[in-house]
């Protein structure tokens, strides 16, 4: 079998959903923080713009395992909206940890270090291999800022 170690960029994520099923992933240092997003009602569903907003139960993030049906142009355009603000709030508030991310979302997932928010690029095989242990990564969004 032919290994792929060519590095994409990661992050650490939660799924969450809204009150009418719609499932989307955020990007939160710990259950506290998201708790405390939740109650200030930062949360907005990116798809019908709720905030009755909680978590998931955890899917596997990496892309391709959640094929749906056709998003219209509308949906398409708050959803390149949500990821580029998305992108942009992991770039300032994630530390950039390049090719050590396997390593270092290994640490912070077994407690070995403080908990923080981390992004960085790992190979397809080790983001399985991180999903397979329960550490929920998610290909960094896209830069869509200058596409329309
Ligand atoms: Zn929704």
């Amino acid at each position: 079998m032919v290994r792929d170690h060519k590095r994409v960029p990661v992050v650490i994520v939660y799924s969450l959903s809204c009150n009418k099923g719609h499932e989307f992933e955020g990007w939160f240092r710990d259950s506290a923080a998201f708790d405390e997003q939740a109650q200030g009602g930062k949360l907005v569903c990116p798809s019908c713009g709720t905030r009755k907003v909680s978590k998931a139960m955890m899917a596997p993030a990496v892309s391709g395992t959640r094929k749906k049906s056709e998003p219209s142009a509308n949906e398409l355009r708050q959803m390149r909206q949500f990821m580029t603000g998305l992108r942009k709030h992991i770039e300032q508030n994630a530390d950039y940890v390049g090719p050590e991310f396997p390593e270092e979302a290994r640490k912070i997932h077994y407690g070995e270090v403080e908990q923080r928010q981390i992004y960085g690029e790992a190979t397809l095989e080790e983001a399985k291999e991180l999903i397979e242990e329960g550490v929920d990564v998610a290909p960094l969004p896209p830069d869509l800022s200058d596409a329309n």
